[in-house]
């Protein structure tokens, strides 16, 4: 029995299985191909969006989003941040940004906070909609963080991540692993609250503004030129260095 004209072969290898139903993951399955317009088209109909694909390899070859599918292709579907040695082929995304900054949506405000703590420039609001997270994007080159792959379908939308952890501290280790974001760490230099960065500040000029507690207790300081709040090496920071340390292997300590 021949195999109906209009479905092509598709497998999807590693994280971009996450978006598959369980009996499609890690194998190969036939989909129909009538009606879509592009290879683009079938991935996103299956379910992955379009901006966690690198390499698409039809019948062995790379080719670009816009492939039209006929019927008969076997379809390889790979990640953005996969770590095979695919760099002779065809790569679907520019290069990954060297310094990368974030645009977070509405539920991810934990997330925006860690990751400003490690150092990255991350846009957060609470009441972000869709379409001022895509404009905050294009217009800075920065990546979108959801956990709404419906967002990351969109057209316009060229660098983008959905975050698979619900757990924040999960979620910050998740980025920092699939983005490869390790060697990019500037713990410490950025206001967890306003995204501005910090500077140093002798505790004689913050004197009078510190609790008691933390007057006796801390020697070194960071003032916020944006929102004015100042920091010392309290609770909080020190769980982030717990956190960060595996990743940042050398230990990236306080600046
Ligand atoms: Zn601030």
């Amino acid at each position: 029995m021949a195999q109906p004209a209009a479905s092509a072969e598709f497998r999807f290898y590693e994280e971009l299985n996450d978006f598959l139903p369980a009996e499609r993951r890690g194998v190969a399955f036939r989909y129909s191909v009538a009606g879509t317009r592009s290879v683009k088209d079938a991935i996103e109909s299956i379910g992955v969006p379009h901006t966690e694909v690198d390499l698409i390899l039809v019948d062995g070859e790379s080719v670009g989003f816009g492939r039209v599918l006929r019927g008969g292709e076997r379809v390889a579907v790979y990640p953005v941040f996969e770590l095979l040695d695919i760099a002779p082929l065809q790569h679907l995304r520019p290069r990954p940004l060297r310094e990368p900054r974030f645009v977070l949506d509405a539920h991810l405000g934990k997330l925006a906070r860690h990751l400003r703590l490690a150092g990255f420039d991350c846009l957060y609001r609470n009441d972000y909609r869709d379409s001022e997270l895509v404009t905050a994007a294009l217009a800075e080159n920065r990546i979108i963080l959801t956990r709404d792959k419906g967002l990351l379908k969109q057209r316009l939308v060229t660098h983008g991540y959905c975050v698979r952890n619900t757990d924040s501290e999960a979620q910050l280790r998740e980025v920092l692993r699939a983005l490869q974001l390790e060697a990019c760490l500037r713990p410490f230099t950025r206001c967890r609250e306003c995204n501005a960065e910090l500077r140093e500040v002798p505790k004689a000029e913050v004197l009078a503004r510190l609790p008691e507690k933390v007057r006796a207790a801390y020697e070194r300081f960071q003032l916020c030129p944006g929102c004015g709040r100042i920091f010392w090496e309290g609770t909080h920071y020190e769980r982030l260095r717990r956190l960060l340390e595996p990743a940042a292997q050398s230990g990236a300590g306080f600046v």
